[in-house]
Order: C-alpha cells, then sequence, then structure tokens
C-alpha cells in the first residue's frame, strides 16, 4: 500500500527532516499505515522556532494592527469552513474517531476563530489610578513571543484551534507539535494558514515523537509560552522543560471525571448522558464522564437502561456513517483498555457490559463499550483515567455521599449532574470540585466557553473572553508629570 507523504511547514515551506527520517502513522479503523511524516529532531525544532521569532520580530507581522490580525482570524475561519469536509475526513481516518463526530466538530470550529477574532482588538490596558499625583501609569498588554502548541491524538483540530486562535489574536507567532498519532490535519491547517494570508513563519507545523519533538520544542529557549494538552504525566515532562526556560504554561490534562444521577432526573437524558459522557468517542475524550454515580432508588433500572442501550452501540468503521463507536486510536492505548478491564476484575470489580475486543471481522484497535461495578472509591479504575470506553459505575443514597465521591479524585476537569431539583443542581454545580459542570446534559463547548482543570487536571483555561489575555504579557508604563527635577536618587518614589 502507498503511504501518503506529509511534510512539516516551516516558514511557509514545505519541508522533510533535515535528517531525512520519517515515521509512520497509522490507520486506527484498519490497524495498518497510511501516512508518512517527518521525524523533527532538535534541528528542525530550531528551524521552526527561530522562524516564529523572526515572523515575530518581523514588521509584517508585529506592525500589523490588531484589527487587521482579527480580519485575517476571520478568513482562516472561513477557509476552514469551505475545506470542512476534507479535514472531517482527514482526521476520521488519522485518529479513528467518527465522522460524524470529526464532521460536527470542524463544522463548529470556524466558530472560534470567528469569536476570537472579535476579541483580537477589544484587548484594553488600564490607566491606573496611582496615589502618586506627579505620575502617571498605564498598562499595556503585550505579546509574548513564541509559543509551543503541543497536541494529543484525539482531536486535534479542535484543541489546536483554542491555541492557535488566540495566540495570533494578541499577535504571537506559534510552533505547533501535532501527536505522532495523528498529525495530518494540523499540517492541513498550517495550508489554509498560509492561504488567508498568514505571514510565513506566524504558524509553523513540526512533526514527529514526544520525547524527541516535543521535548526539543519545550526546552527551546525562545519558546515563551507553552500551550499543553495531553496526558498528566507527560505535562510533568513538560513542566520540568518549561522550568529551564521560565516560559510560561497552560496545561489541559486528563480526568476521571463523575457523571452523578439522581434518582429524580430524567431518565432516558440521564442514559443519553451517560452514553455521551464514556461511549462516545469511544471514550478517548479529556472530559469522557468515566465514573458513574447512580442513586440507590433507580440504580437497578439504570444500570438495565444503560446496558440495554450501550448493547445495541454500533460498532464500526468510523469512517461509516452509521457507525456509533469507532476504534481505539492506537494499538498501545488498546492494551491500557485491556490492561485496566483485567486489573479492575482483579480489584474485586464486577463486569457488567462488554470486558473484550467485538467479536467481528474489523481488522483495528476496536473494543466493546464497557461498564463495571463497583464498590469502592478506591478501586484504580475509580481513580485512575482509562481513556476507552470503560465506565466504573458505583451507587450512593444521599447527595451529600455523592458529593464526597465525586470529589474523591486527583483530577477535576469535568462533571455531570442529572437532577430535576434547582438547588440541589447547583449546590452541587458550587461543591463539585471540576472546571467544568454539566447539568443536565454532557459533552457541551462553545467558543464562549471557558474549559480547564482543577487539581490534576491542569491549570489555566483556554476559549471564551479570557483566552487571549492568556497569550499576553501586561507592561506597566510610567510617565513622570512633574516639571520639578528629579527628587533625591536614593529613596524609591
Ligand atoms: P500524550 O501526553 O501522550 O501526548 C500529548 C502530546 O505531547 C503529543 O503531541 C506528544 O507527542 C507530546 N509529548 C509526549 N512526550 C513529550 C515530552 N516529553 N515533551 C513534550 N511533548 C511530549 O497524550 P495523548 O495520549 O496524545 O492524549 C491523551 C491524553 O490527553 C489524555 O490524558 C487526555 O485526557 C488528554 N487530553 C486532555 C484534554 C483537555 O482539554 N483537558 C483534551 C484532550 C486530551
Amino acid at each position: 500500500m502507498t503511504l501518503q507523504r506529509f511534510r512539516m511547514c516551516i516558514h511557509g515551506e514545505w519541508v522533510d527532516a533535515r535528517s531525512g527520517k520519517t515515521f509512520e502513522s497509522f490507520d486506527p479503523a484498519l490497524a495498518e499505515p497510511w501516512a508518512c511524516l517527518a521525524d523533527a529532531d532538535e534541528v528542525d525544532v530550531d528551524l521552526a522556532v527561530q522562524s516564529a521569532q523572526q515572523a515575530f520580530e518581523s514588521t509584517a507581522w508585529r506592525t500589523l494592527s490588531a484589527t487587521a490580525r482579527g480580519k485575517l482570524l476571520r478568513r482562516l475561519g472561513d477557509l476552514i469552513a469551505e475545506n470542512a469536509e476534507h479535514l472531517a475526513q482527514l482526521e476520521s481516518k488519522d485518529n479513528g474517531k467518527l465522522i460524524r463526530e470529526t464532521r460536527g466538530q470542524v463544522n463548529y470550529l470556524p466558530e472560534f476563530f470567528y469569536y476570537t477574532a472579535g476579541l483580537a482588538d477589544k484587548l484594553e490596558g488600564t490607566t491606573l489610578p496611582l496615589d502618586k499625583p506627579d505620575l502617571f501609569a498605564y498598562t499595556q498588554p503585550q505579546p509574548l513571543g513564541v509559543v509551543a502548541g503541543i497536541i494529543p491524538w484525539n482531536s486535534p483540530l479542535y484543541l489546536a484551534a483554542i491555541k492557535l486562535a488566540p495566540a495570533l489574536a494578541a499577535g504571537n507567532t506559534l510552533v505547533l507539535k501535532p501527536s505522532e498519532h495523528a498529525s495530518a490535519t494540523l499540517l492541513e491547517l498550517a495550508r489554509l494558514v498560509l492561504e488567508a494570508g498568514i505571514p510565513p513563519g506566524v504558524v509553523n507545523v513540526v512533526t514527529g515523537y514526544g520525547p524527541s519533538t516535543g521535548a526539543a520544542l519545550t526546552r527551546h529557549p525562545l519558546v515563551r509560552k507553552i500551550a499543553f494538552t495531553g496526558g498528566t504525566s507527560t505535562a510533568q515532562h513538560v513542566v520540568r522543560s518549561s522550568a529551564e526556560n521560565f516560559a510560561k504554561l497552560s496545561l489541559e490534562l486528563g480526568g476521571k471525571s463523575p457523571n452523578i444521577i439522581f434518582a429524580d432526573a430524567d431518565l432516558d437524558s440521564a442514559v443519553n448522558g451517560a452514553i455521551a459522557g464514556i461511549y462516545a468517542a469511544a471514550g478517548q475524550s479529556c472530559v469522557a464522564g468515566s465514573r458513574l454515580l447512580v442513586q440507590d432508588d433507580i440504580y437497578d433500572t439504570f444500570i438495565e437502561r444503560l446496558i440495554n442501550r450501550a448493547e445495541r452501540i454500533k460498532i464500526g468503521n468510523p469512517q461509516d456513517e452509521s457507525s456509533e463507536m469507532g476504534p481505539m486510536a492506537t494499538a498501545q492505548q488498546l492494551a491500557i483498555v485491556e490492561q485496566s478491564v483485567a486489573n479492575a476484575l482483579a480489584e474485586g470489580a464486577c463486569l457488567r457490559l462488554g470486558g473484550k475486543r467485538p467479536d467481528t471481522a474489523l481488522k483495528g484497535w476496536y473494543y466493546q463499550p464497557t461498564l463495571l461495578e463497583c464498590t469502592s472509591s478506591d478501586l484504580t479504575i475509580m481513580q485512575e483515567e482509562v481513556f476507552g470506553p470503560v465506565a466504573a459505575v458505583i451507587r450512593f443514597s444521599t447527595e451529600a455521599e455523592a458529593l464526597s465521591l465525586a470529589n474523591d479524585s486527583r483530577f477535576g476537569l469535568a462533571a455531570g449532574i442529572w437532577t430535576r431539583d434547582l438547588g440541589r443542581a447547583h449546590r452541587l454545580a458550587r461543591d463539585v470540585r471540576s472546571g467544568i459542570i454539566w447539568v443536565n446534559t454532557y459533552r457541551a463547548v462553545s467558543a464562549m466557553a471557558p474549559i480547564g482543570g482543577f487539581g490534576q487536571s491542569g491549570y489555566g483555561r483556554e476559549s471564551g473572553i479570557d483566552s487571549v489575555l492568556a497569550y499576553t504579557e501586561p507592561k506597566t508604563v510610567w510617565i513622570n508629570l512633574s516639571q520639578a527635577p528629579m527628587p533625591d536618587p536614593f529613596i524609591m518614589r
């Protein structure tokens, strides 16, 4: 089979790695390689970062007004809309996500660019009400310089867009590093960036492995901010790298999000919410509602209805419009899922559904929707992220018990609350420790809504009105208004 060849984008040029090295990327639905990509080492990464630095200092970018940057972002949004079907198909092939999911994501993607474009020229400093009449001071938000965007495989375009749009709106330049498992769509995005008229070097994309390409990028001395999305243990490497040059950081990491179903909930919706939380995207979602907390009174009914629907989930090729669950994105991820289920059973969890690969002729890395009943929150399956279609369910009797179970986690990315009781919804929204709370819904996103986590789910927020500010540094400017000579130089003014 001929592999599709992709080159990196450095300073607007399509280049191979200087070393000539390449690596293969796999189609998860077929478990076979489909693409050949440049394997960048630190020489290539340095070229990309130098290119971004040069673009940052260039008059072509630096003197462009914020309004003009906004217009470029709008143009980029338009181009993404025009190329949406191509991008959706490509991402589905590359990471094995359902075409109906990637199409939905890509169709919404332009909104991130339009929303952020509108913010570009609304970044204002403040005049400071100084307590020193002879002095006048104001602040000015300034771009940081070169931003490194490190992207995982599960939603490359969306996770890159929420970094790219605000970083460009604020006047920064970027080097993006997609996952070695799904790089193709970010290279296509770089092509659209150039087509939109964004100057060469403002957005560069390097491809390669995390410990080599990714590490070379995150420890590069010219990188002023690292916007990282990925796993918690990778983040620890990234934080250490950032310490070398004091690069700013935002970390969007994993989760073990509780989806809490109360007896007074609309059960049809709650079943769909539970399915959306853990079986959509085959559970390969940072916000996966992988801990189901179900109230005693409805526990048996709810589990029966959940199993009934989950058993009918159509597992199939992600490019098939009727498929409801595709494969794991990598063979390694499938192995992690299998091991996590085996460990859970060994620790005493009870298998209610799935627990193995589907009995089909499908060649890819598929796994069945799985439900594990747990009697203790201490089980590893209740504490550790699996990143697969594996729900751990536990029962509770009171609201206080539900809250205590929900907060029994080192993560805090998302939570779902299913109830018709308004007071309870707001109490739990206040008390559950997580960055996103969905009441009677799950997995909703919007360009206007910040995302990010508490605890070991990371820090910093992406999306929303403050997203552009996160790519700036405030500068304080002091003006002496007095005509008198400078006073005593040995005391602070
Ligand atoms: P990962 O941590 O393995 O890889 C993420 C990125 O980091 C990849 O581009 C990888 O090449 C790079 N990388 C790996 N080692 C590196 C190193 N030493 N230095 C620099 N970069 C390095 O994550 P993954 O397996 O691609 O994605 C799954 C994880 O991402 C899950 O934990 C998931 O929860 C998380 N995630 C979080 C969010 C969010 O918004 N919070 C969204 C999607 C995924």
